[in-house]
Order: structure tokens, then sequence, then C-alpha cells
């Protein structure tokens, strides 16, 4: 059973009034909220377990260790990786798509006039990282086209990848305007035409979907802890087994070596290779706790429940005469991002929701080409969790038309 006030009385921080309004939190592509048992797990851990992990005899660093490996293994269990040890602990899918490119830079893996492809629809980091990438070794970035709802041009694949293609990394939904992207079906033109390495950035998939990375086949799967009810400051890269083995560290120091000298250093194996120094040890306990409170609500139950929400603040939205939403005619994620015609300025609409109590987020959403593609400077967008109700999106259409009057 699907019981919404069950749910909200979970989230502590919705028991609050901004500017005198009680909170409507529609920013959870940004961040989500943290439910009470992610909340008490991180306190808990600092309470009684602070030690720490993987070098301590002592009880409390034993119990760390085991707490932040049970964390792990819920996560491999919860996206289906085939072992514990192709999980590693990141502080993000930023930290994740860094180390990716920085280690297969490092791996002899990339030489010059190879091919990276990525999409018009990424985030900032599944860019950026790509572009040192290529300025350090002479390979070639290429970007999928979009069409205007959004919608990625596949059939951009079938003329661009080849042998040359080394790496083909996509988001499985877009953050800007929620669009879902049919990686599937890249996966399998990847495979088809190229032996390309396959990265997903799952930022906004995995609190939405549920994810079978041996089902999906990708080689690599990224996303961050604080957009799927966990603590800021703590992500997971999955690789396969054969490839991770393959790569050179990412970061050296601590944790990550087998022996050290000052003649030769030789590396410890997976996953703590890839896992230098102190981790967030509380933070990746409570990233076990946000899988548990996902699957006890239930994966599917979220996005249905997500995708009512996304379909009545679609048509809510659309009653307002001049609103144009970014991919409206595109299968979405709990997004919707849109403008007003005449108000040039996104976050003046986002003040006024503000005021109402109301937090969207406007700009360009860390997505500078889509605006550039739909020649906007940012957008407005509300972004849609668990715990958000059919009344919020009553409130959020009310104050967009109230927005309307006062700034045109
Ligand atoms: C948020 C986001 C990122 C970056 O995640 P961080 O948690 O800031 O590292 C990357 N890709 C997508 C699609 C995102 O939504």
């Amino acid at each position: 059973m699907f019981d919404i006030k069950e749910i909200r009385s979970q989230f502590p921080i919705l028991n609050q009034q901004v500017n005198g309004k009680p909170l409507i939190y529609l920013d959870n592509a940004a961040s989500s909220q943290k439910p009470i048992s992610v909340l008490e797990t991180w306190q808990k851990y600092y309470e009684e377990i602070n030690a720490n992990v993987h070098r301590g005899i002592h009880t409390l660093s034993q119990l760390a260790t085991e707490e932040m490996e049970n964390s792990r293994k819920k996560v491999q269990h919860f996206i289906n990786a085939k072992h514990d040890y192709e999980v590693i602990f990141t502080r993000g899918t930023t930290e994740g798509i860094n180390l990716i490119a920085y280690s297969l830079g490092n791996s002899n893996f990339i030489k010059k006039d190879d091919e990276i492809i990525i999409s018009y629809l990424e985030h900032h980091s599944n860019i950026v990282p790509w572009q040192m990438l290529c300025e350090r070794t002479g390979a070639k970035l290429k970007v999928i086209p979009i069409d205007e709802n959004g919608i990625l041009q596949l059939d951009f694949l079938d003329q661009n990848l080849s042998e040359k293609t080394k790496i083909v990394s996509v988001n499985q939904v877009s953050n800007a305007l929620g669009v879902i992207n049919p990686i599937e079906e890249i996966i399998a033109k990847v495979r088809k035409l190229s032996s390309a390495l396959m990265v997903v950035d799952g930022a906004q998939s995995v609190p939405h979907f549920e994810i079978d990375v041996q089902k999906l086949d990708c080689d690599f799967f990224v996303f961050s802890g604080h957009k799927m009810y966990a603590p800021m400051g703590v992500g997971i890269l999955y690789g396969k087994e054969e490839i991770l083995e393959k790569m050179q560290p990412f970061h050296g120091g601590g944790e990550m070596i087998a022996t050290c000298s000052f003649d030769k250093t030789t590396y410890a194996g997976l996953p703590f290779k890839f896992e230098a120094g102190t981790p967030n040890v509380g933070g990746n306990i409570a990233l076990g706790a946000a899988v548990n409170f996902m699957k006890k609500v239930g994966v599917q139950n979220i996005r249905n429940h997500e995708n009512t929400l996304l379909e009545y603040a679609q048509k809510k939205l659309l009653e307002i005469d001049g609103l144009k939403i970014y991919g409206e005619k595109a299968k979405r994620a709990g997004v919707v991002s849109f403008n007003l015609e005449g108000v040039g300025i996104a976050s003046d609409v986002g003040m006024i929701l503000d005021k109402l109590g109301i937090a969207v987020r406007t700009g360009h959403h860390c997505t500078q080409p889509i605006m550039d593609f739909f020649n906007v400077a940012g957008t407005v967008r509300a972004s849609f969790a668990v715990f958000n109700t059919l009344e919020e999106i009553d409130a959020l259409a009310e104050g967009v038309k109230k927005a309307q009057r006062m700034l045109m």
C-alpha cells in the first residue's frame, strides 16, 4: 500500500514554513530530501561506531568496516552487480566520471584520433571530464544531436560508431528536461558497431527506476547518493570487473596500496584500488539506509507515483497561456522544465515561487548546451520525489499563474 501521508511523515524537513508558507519542495533533481531512517543511520554511526575502516583491530573499527561493507552489498544487490567489489564508493557522479576518464587516460586506453561520443543532453559533469581527456590525448569528442523535443537522434550512432570509438557516455535520464534516453538501444548499437566502453550516467535514473547493470550490459554506471534520499558527498561507480582490473588507480594514498616503499608501490585489489584515503564512512553507510528506504516503499511504487505527478503537472501547466514545456512530447521521468512566453528570466519566476514556499530550480541546470539549443538562458524546473503530492502541483500551477500576472 502506498500511503503518501505516512511517507511524508518520514521527512522531517517537510514540516516547516518557508516565507510563511508550508514548504513545497520541488527541487529533487538537484538534491532530494532525506528520510528519518537515513538521518538516524548517519547519526547512529557517529554516536556509536565512529572509527576508521579497514585498518583497525579494535572493535569499533571492525564494526565500521562491517557496516560499510554491508552497505556496499546493499548497493550491489540494488543495481544487480555481479560482485560487491565492482561497486566503488565515490563522492558522487562527478567524481565517478572523472575517475573513469582519468584512469582510462592513464591506462593507455585512448590515443590521438580516437573518438569519444557523448550526447547533447549531458550534464556538465559528463562533458568536461571527456573534454579534458581529449585535450590530454588528442582524441575527438562527438555529440549525439537532439530534436526539438529533446529526443536523441540515434542514427548519428549508426553513422559515427566505428573502431575509432573508444568511449560512449550518455545519461539514462536528462536532469534538465527529464527526458528518458533509450539506453538499451544505445548500448545495442555501441556493441554492434564498435568495441567502445559504455558509460551510463545514472544520476537521474537511480532515484526513479529499477536498475540492473548486468541486464543493461554497460561497462560503467555512475550515480550520486544525494539525489536518491542519501546524504551529500557519497556516490557509486559500478564497473565491470575485467575492465576495472585493467585500469590504473585514480587517487594515490592510503587504503589503495598493497605494499608501499620508496622504490615501488603495488596496488590493492578491487574495490580498494579506487578508494584512496579515508572514505565518508557515515555517508556510505547511510547510502545503504537510503537503498533500504527505496526498496521498502518499492521502486516501482515510487515511479508510478512520480508519473502521476508528472502527468498532472504537465496537464495543469499547459493550461497556462504561453507556457512552454521543453521536451513536452518526449518520455520523461520526474522533471518538468518550462518557461513563460514574454518572461525572459526564469529566475524571476523562481523568486516569486519561493515567496510562496515553493522550491524549484531556475537557470541552466549545469546543461548549457541544452539551453543554447533551445535558445534560452535557463528554464524553470520542477522535479518530483516520492513525498510530493497532487495538491503541491496545484499550488505550483497557481504560483506560476501569479508569477505570470506579476511579470507580464
Ligand atoms: C546531478 C547530476 C550529475 C552530477 O552529480 P553530482 O552529485 O553533482 O556529482 C551528473 N549527471 C546528472 C544527469 C546529474 O543529474
